[in-house]
């Protein structure tokens, strides 16, 4: 038979319980109310159910996967620090975060670096960054750089850009991109991604 004391501990920790769940299920909201912009407006965020998903608040941490080279650090920090100058959203460093900065070897491929994420409730849960070290290697620091901020704007939640009409865009796709940081309409579109 519980006591008295027993009882009530249980009926604390599944209010607790319930407030946790509520709170998670609250901070989302419907899809509809993530503007997803479009080629014409110079960027896109990822509004649809499911990944990759938008970051849905101003925050966001990273830590490094092991054996990730000083470089890779070092870049990434830069791309952190360029969104952080912009006040839409704060990416720092933390090694207890989930979302990870990796290295990776392929040659046989176009890709300089990808990233991935999942999602909860449309917004980012967890995240990473993959940055292929056989095509980065040996670059200068200023395009990996570049790099790094725009993978960065992955992680906030803004996609590729493909029409070469947004060349001069941070979150153009390809490396023929024409801009070295994001562009007002980068910033126009992060706004959005951090709601
Ligand atoms: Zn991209």
């Amino acid at each position: 038979m519980l006591k008295p004391n027993a009882i009530m501990y249980l009926t604390i920790l599944l209010i607790l319980c319930m407030t946790i769940f509520n709170n998670t299920t609250a901070s989302a909201h419907s899809p509809s109310a993530c503007k997803s912009g479009g080629e014409g407006s110079g960027w896109k965020v990822n509004c649809s159910n499911g990944p990759p998903g938008h970051l849905g608040q101003q925050s966001t941490t990273y830590a490094y996967a092991s054996g990730l080279a000083q470089q890779y650090k070092n870049i990434t920090s830069t791309g952190a620090t360029r969104w952080n100058n912009s006040g839409i959203v704060r990416i720092s460093y933390s090694a207890s975060s989930n979302n990870y900065i990796h290295q990776y070897s392929n040659t046989n491929t176009n890709t300089v670096a990808y990233a991935t994420a999942q999602t909860f409730n449309n917004h980012k849960s967890r995240w990473n960054i993959y940055y292929n070290h056989s095509k980065m290697n040996g670059r200068s620091a200023a395009a990996n750089n570049t790099t790094a901020t725009h993978e960065l704007g992955h992680s906030i939640g803004l996609g590729d850009l493909t029409n070469s009409s947004n060349r001069n865009k941070l979150m153009y796709g390809t490396e023929t991109r024409t801009v070295t940081t994001h562009q007002a309409a980068d910033r126009t579109g992060a706004r959005e991604a951090v709601k």
